[in-house]
């Protein structure tokens, strides 16, 4: 059952066995196992529940409403860039391109080595992902729906450079390749969470309050009694009245950023592990402008890709998004951004995204939003400049006039393999390397040993009753896109909570 903010404005107090905190894919699944279990479960949401009229194309508007900070939550540190979090029904997933791609092997190997966590690499994590993938429904993106944009990012990347790709698998049924899963899937497309396992969840029980913002999490001595916040109401996220959800157990999938910041406000921060790591990938992207119209817009948002065979770590991306959003690094401003306008039926879009060595922290600010620092050292330059030249030296073999990177240190206007030279040039630093960075984790890591503050059931070490089922667990970055990660990870901890088999298989059809 949901509870918008008619029912709730003035507040509430209710009791559950088990109060999930955020209902982004972390939070999601587990929701579905406890309810299925039978437990009493109850969803607190911070943001709105989107319906298909609020999933229009005014991407500012819509940023504005439904992203932590209006999309443009700062990620410090050597190279500041916007990092983008949801804050709505469904978090990320609502959001995002659907994109579903399990750990390659030897990240799992790795996470395994690194942390004691067996697993990271075992037949139950298969498991988890082949239940996800079955409940989401992912297929390969279909040529049909690539479109232009999408087929020359092929063309370029497979056809030129080499790099073996596909249209990527994604949680899409039908996909109309309308480019628009920033602002959401007003055709019910995509299978986010709010279409998938919320429901289900609300099918057994569970109850789900949006415009509820949890301050803290309530503890008596070494145990967990539930949570206690504010319900908040657009526009402004007005405060509005109190709520409590008392329940003998928590589990906080807030995301990596707000979930931090939730436990250290709570004053739960074992050995000071608690946002001391967080990490994200970087990279960069590129435009080319084509002298043919591509009409960017038509074809799937991040329909084809290729995990690099020559980078480790590096994986290449068609992509599309708002021209508002992306001119943000190639349109200037004023006259210039006019002038860009005209190009935008030409473009062609490739995103690249690394793995890097990067370390950073997350921690509570004075208003309690997240502050978050991000070190990237200057040996992650080398690679990814190498995948940006692969990426515009490609772009301008099939036909683009120039590519254009957004990097103050590199020509505005590459029009020959002899310009994107520049790229390699010891002028670009890692704090050139500003970009959007929408892949976080890790600020609770999972360690067998006390170095992280989860330990692998998914509890928070020294209280009891008290979990985290978000991107925050993963021990490093995962090379891939990760919300097929979190999905297995939250399915692998809320099933153990739930005496869930791990190794059950997917329901059939
Ligand atoms: C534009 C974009 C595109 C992306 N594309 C892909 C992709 O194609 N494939 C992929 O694998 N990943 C993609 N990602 C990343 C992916 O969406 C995230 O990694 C994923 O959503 C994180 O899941 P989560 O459950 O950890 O957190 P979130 O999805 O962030 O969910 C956390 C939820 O908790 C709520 N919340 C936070 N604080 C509180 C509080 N105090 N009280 C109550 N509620 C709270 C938030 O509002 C949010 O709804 C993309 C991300 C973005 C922004
Ligand atoms: S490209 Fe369009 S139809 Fe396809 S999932 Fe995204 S928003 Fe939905």
């Amino acid at each position: 059952m949901r509870h918008g903010l008619a029912d709730v404005r003035s507040g509430f107090d209710v009791e559950a066995d088990v109060a999930i905190v955020g209902s982004g894919p972390g939070g999601a699944v587990a929701a579905d196992n406890l309810a299925r279990a039978g437990m009493r479960v109850v969803v607190l949401e911070a943001g709105p529940e989107l319906r298909a009229e609020d999933m229009v194309r005014d991407a500012p508007r819509f940023l504005a409403r439904n992203f932590w900070e209006g999309g443009l939550r700062m990620v410090l540190g050597t190279a500041p860039s916007p990092s983008m979090h949801a804050r709505c029904l469904g978090g990320g997933s609502v959001v995002n391109s659907a994109i579903m791609l399990p750990l390659p092997a030897w990240v799992r190997q790795e996470w395994r080595a690194e942390t004691g966590v067996a697993h990271f690499d075992s037949p139950e994590l298969d498991a988890a992902y082949a239940r996800a993938f079955a409940r989401c429904r992912v297929s390969p993106t279909p040529t049909a729906v690539l479109g232009r944009r999408n087929r020359l990012v092929r063309a370029a990347i497979e056809g030129v450079a080499g790099e073996r790709g596909g249209g990527l698998p994604r949680a899409v049924v039908d996909c109309e390749g309308s480019s628009d899963c920033l602002t959401g899937c007003p055709t019910g497309k995509k299978q986010s969470v709010d279409r998938t396992y919320l429901p289900a969840a609300e099918a057994n029980g569970a109850e789900i309050y949006t415009h509820a913002e949890v301050e803290r999490v309530l503890v008596e001595g070494t145990r967990v009694t539930g949570v206690e916040g504010t319900v908040v109401e657009l526009p402004g996220w007005q405060r509005r009245g109190r709520f409590r959800v008392r329940a003998p157990r928590v589990l906080v999938a807030a995301g990596t950023t707000q979930t931090p910041v939730l436990l250290q406000r709570s004053g739960i921060n074992p050995r000071g592990r608690v946002g001391a790591t967080f990490f994200c990938h970087i990279g960069g992207g590129l435009v080319g402008i084509m002298d043919e119209v591509v009409d960017p817009w038509i074809g799937a948002t991040q329909g084809w890709g290729a995990i690099s065979q020559e980078i480790r770590g590096l994986k290449y991306e068609g992509l599309w998004a708002s021209p508002a959003v992306l001119m943000v690094r190639w349109g200037g401003v004023g006259r210039s951004f006019v002038d860009r306008l005209d190009e935008v039926k030409h473009a062609v879009v490739i995103a690249i995204v690394y793995r890097g060595d990067v370390r950073g922290s997350v921690r509570a600010g004075r208003r309690g939003d997240p502050v978050l620092h991000l070190r990237i050292p200057e040996k992650n330059v080398a690679p990814v400049m190498r995948g940006m030249k692969t990426a515009a030296d490609s772009l301008l073999a099939v036909g683009a006039r120039y590519v254009h990177t957004g990097l103050t240190s590199v020509m505005d206007e590459m029009r020959s393999p002899r310009d994107t030279e520049s790229l390699l040039s010891p002028r670009v630093r890692a704090s050139h390397m500003a970009m959007t960075m929408n892949h976080t984790f890790g600020s609770c890591r999972m360690t067998a040993d006390d170095s992280g503050p989860v330990d692998p059931q998914g509890r928070v070490r020294g209280v009891e009753g008290l979990f985290v089922c978000d991107a925050s667990v993963f021990p490093s970055p995962s090379a891939v896109n990760p919300q097929a990660t979190i999905l297995a990870l939250s399915d692998l901890t809320s099933r153990r909570l739930a005496e869930l088999p791990l190794d059950e298989p997917p329901a059939p059809g």
